[in-house]
């Protein structure tokens, strides 16, 4: 099953429509964890960001329904996902080289001022 929740942020502040949450963007090294698992199966046990407030978000018991979350949330890799933006910018015609992940997410996972001030997983001090 896809993580697909196509509902609107738990958090009150933010509330914007989540279309995909976006999973396979994180980190392969976080790939290998349970926090991860538990995304992609739709249960508790994981968190991963808002791609609009950056807020942590995680599966209810139901698996239905995102809930605000305690957990240290997944980060999107920066590398992913400009890889992912400048693969979908050469398929258009014509071609968008210049494509970036704010112009994809808004574009073909509609979610317009998605990513803004986004703080990647590269982006955090180990
Ligand atoms: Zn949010």
């Amino acid at each position: 099953m896809a993580p697909w929740p196509n509902q609107p942020c738990p958090h009150p502040a933010c509330a914007q429509p989540i279309t995909d949450l976006l999973v396979e963007m994180v980190p392969d090294a976080d790939r290998t964890g349970l926090e991860f698992k538990a995304i992609l199966q739709q249960r508790p046990g994981g968190a991963i960001t808002c791609p609009y407030c950056q807020g942590a978000v995680e599966y209810d018991r139901s698996g239905n329904a995102l809930t605000a979350s305690d957990r240290i949330p997944l980060r999107y890799s920066r590398v992913k996902m400009e890889t992912r933006a400048a693969d979908y910018g050469v398929q258009r015609i014509p071609p968008d080289l210049s494509m970036t992940p704010e112009q994809w997410i808004a574009e073909e996972k509609l979610m317009s001022g998605a990513l803004q001030g986004y703080l990647y997983a590269e982006d955090l001090t180990p």
